[in-house]
């Protein structure tokens, strides 16, 4: 049985606890806003150490989800979902039907997809009980994989940065640092070395480098050596919180742009980015191209790839609005993203 209760947190539409004991599942979903659309945001599966761990969690990423679906223009709002538990361990059928369930309650305000800890099976799973699950795979009708539009995005992204910063997306003989091999960066990198690029690529996983030396020709780092690398651009491509105080002063780059969430280890971060010379492209808005294609999902008469490449490239447009924003108002990159989604959120709801 699913005991439903809701917590009150200030500035989110609503906040909901699940708790099935008899399918070992203890959860929290967050809508943080609904202006633009129902609120599209991940499930995540942690071990979080307590239930505070878990809200805090749910609640930074669903509003995270608010502004990423307002700049990428997706029609939807922002909200997230969290399991308490090991994804290793726990998870079980009944417990992905407890997910649902508690989705259910909230009868199409949040609509769910992949984060960590959940694959598309997963999303099958809960899509047996539920109606609102995106990103479920393509043989249950859903978009499938959203790597390959993540990085398509990212890399229109690059050309605006490129363009901001040398005057022309022109890859050739630029260097592009890659932090991080994996389901985003490998089509990058294909396209960076397609368009005249070198990489130089750093990952803890061996395997992954080999990949990067023998199919994109990339030089190669070790971890903790890629902020030394003289390069054109630093690519964050692993996990967040790379951009801090022992990485800025160190990095010998003209931009920051990748595909990794929550790149700055905080806000101040961005500052002294900017006070080196170094263009930041904010990462909610480069990695939009996931959300974008998971969105197409909505489109009337359903998924269709054909509408949601031009979406996706948007992208391009998005970080240009950005950066003219940040450049009129005389603010970092990283407030004028947050500027263009309160924008479009305040259209959203004089329309209401
Ligand atoms: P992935 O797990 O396929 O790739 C991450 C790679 O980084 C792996 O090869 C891993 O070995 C490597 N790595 C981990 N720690 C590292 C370190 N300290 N130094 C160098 N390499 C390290 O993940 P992904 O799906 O490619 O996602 C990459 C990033 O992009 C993540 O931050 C993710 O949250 C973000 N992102 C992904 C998507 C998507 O569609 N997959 C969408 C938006 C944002």
């Amino acid at each position: 049985m699913l005991d439903v209760s809701e917590i009150k947190v200030d500035g989110y539409e609503c906040v909901v606890r699940g708790i099935d004991r008899d399918a070992g599942y203890h959860g929290l979903i967050a809508v943080h806003s609904t202006v633009l659309g129902p609120a599209l945001g991940g499930l995540r599966m942690w071990t979080y150490a307590n239930e505070a761990e878990a809200l805090n969690d749910v609640i930074r990423l669903a509003r995270g989800m608010t502004y990423k679906s307002a700049v990428a223009r997706t029609g939807l709002g922002g909200g997230k979902a969290v399991i308490i538990g090991d994804s290793r361990t726990d998870k079980t059928p009944a417990l992905l039907h407890a997910v649902g369930e508690l989705i259910n309650y909230l009868d199409g305000r949040y609509i769910t997809a992949e984060d960590v800890g959940i694959s598309e099976e997963d999303l099958d799973r809960v899509g047996e009980v539920s109606r609102w699950v995106s990103g479920r795979s393509v043989k249950k009708g859903g978009s499938g994989n959203p790597s390959p539009f993540t990085a398509r995005g990212t890399l229109v992204g690059l050309n605006a940065c490129l363009e901001e910063v040398f005057g022309s997306a022109d890859y050739r003989g630029k260097v592009f640092a890659v932090q991080g091999v994996g389901a985003v960066s490998r089509p990058l990198c294909e396209w960076i070395v397609e368009r005249g690029g070198r990489i130089v690529a750093s990952d803890v996983n061996p395997d992954h480098l080999e990949w990067a030396r023998t199919r994109v020709g990339a030089e190669t780092s070790a971890p903790d050596a890629i902020y030394d690398v003289e390069c054109d651009a630093f690519m964050p491509c692993a996990l967040g919180a790379s951009i801090n105080d022992d990485t800025v002063p160190r990095l010998k780059t003209k931009i920051v742009a990748g595909c990794a969430n929550n790149q700055l280890e905080n806000p101040s971060h961005a500052r002294a980015l900017q006070d080196r010379g170094i263009l930041y492209a904010p990462d909610y808005v480069i990695n939009g191209g996931g959300i974008i294609n998971v969105a197409g999902e909505f489109d009337e008469g359903g998924y269709n790839v054909e509408n949601v490449l031009p979406r996706i490239d948007n992208i391009y447009h998005a970080l240009k609005e950005v950066f003219a924003t940040a450049k009129e108002e005389n603010i970092l990159t990283s407030e004028a993203a947050d500027r263009v989604a309160e924008r479009r959120l305040a259209e959203g709801r004089a329309k209401k």
